[in-house]
């Protein structure tokens, strides 16, 4: 569970912007120009730029819970 703390000082690690959390399971950088989206597995978010980069072409909506 990410909490609303923990979001508070969460950024992507790219570009440093903030993260919106998505269900569970996502957090999506909310800089337009990254749109990186990182899953949290087993509760810890998964924040490497490699991770991101997976995700970047796929739709919030499309991402798997
Ligand atoms: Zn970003």
């Amino acid at each position: 569970m990410v909490s609303e703390n923990m979001l508070e000082i969460l950024a992507c690690p790219a570009c440093h912007s903030k993260l919106a959390l998505v269900g569970d399971s996502w957090l999506i950088c909310q800089n337009d120009a990254c749109r990186r989206k990182y899953p949290i597995e087993d509760g810890i978010p998964v924040l490497l730029v490699e991770e991101g980069d997976k995700y970047v072409e796929v739709p919030v909506e499309e991402l798997g819970k």
